[in-house]
């Protein structure tokens, strides 16, 4: 690997819909593979306000299974066959989620073998590196973020979150995911320089300042933004870290990084 890659964030919302912003995801590009992670409500037409055609996608990872990450899903998969595409798309899931994945293409008549386009259902594989073409690799990371479900006694749900680490041939970047606690922040072991692209709905600013003192990360980038207007967010960031609006970006619908 020896290319940069590029980060288009395809929504930058929380759970909540918003006029602004579409729920989280966003879209890992390189020369010769794209990747989407999440695919909440609106992702399809997120995409077409960003000019992401459906042909450009070339593989889909789902964190966890909550409406904001995978609603869109399906609206998605029937765009794909409304415009006949070919090529093969890539669905990664976690274990417990593809046969999940099986009844609702089928219960939404999505049915597998009428589509025009060979759809791959892998599994994302904790803590192993995939490698994309070269052009870069993942690494999925446990986290809490649906632990709570377990605590609430609920069984037969598949209770897989993840985090993601990204590696290009010119950088390193962490995906928080939605975590459960700030220890899921505090567990993921960043390289020096790397960006994180963090939540901010079910953790801190103050979290997130620990986490930059505490390490030598090149930038922070927040994301699943809970209001509309991030104003107050950035006022708390300058108030209690003075400096911080060097280090921190608001994510906005559309933003694009080099990694
Ligand atoms: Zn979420
Ligand atoms: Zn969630």
């Amino acid at each position: 690997m020896s290319d940069s890659i590029k980060i288009v964030f395809t929504g930058t919302g929380s759970g909540k819909s918003s006029l602004n912003r579409f729920h989280s995801s966003f879209l890992i590009r390189s020369d010769s593979y794209n990747l989407q992670i999440d695919a909440g409500d609106g992702i399809s037409r997120a995409l077409l306000r960003l000019g992401i055609g459906f042909n450009e996608i070339d593989g889909i990872l789902i964190t966890h299974f909550h409406p904001d990450h995978f609603s869109g899903l399906i609206t998605l998969i029937q765009q794909m066959k409304l415009i006949k595409r070919q090529m093969p798309l890539d669905l990664f899931v976690s274990k417990g989620s593809i046969n999940f994945i099986r009844e609702l293409l089928m219960r939404s008549f999505l049915l597998e073998e009428r589509l025009p386009f060979q759809l791959n259902l892998k599994r994302i594989e904790t803590g192993k590196k995939t490698d994309f073409r070269g052009k870069f690799t993942i690494t999925a990371i446990e986290n809490s973020h649906l632990e709570k479900y377990r605590e609430l006694g609920v069984k037969g749900l598949d209770l897989k979150s993840f985090s993601i680490a990204v590696t290009s041939g010119t950088g390193e970047l962490y995906y928080s995911g939605d975590v459960g606690t700030s220890m899921d922040l505090a567990g993921l072991k960043f390289g020096n320089g790397a960006i994180l692209v963090t939540e901010t709905t079910h953790v801190t600013v103050e979290d997130i300042i620990g986490i930059i003192e505490s390490n030598d990360l090149k930038k922070v980038i927040l994301t699943h933004i809970d209001a509309d207007d991030p104003s107050a967010l950035i006022t708390k960031i300058t108030n209690l870290y003075p400096d911080g609006l060097n280090k921190f970006t608001v994510a906005h619908d559309g933003l694009m990084i080099t990694v």
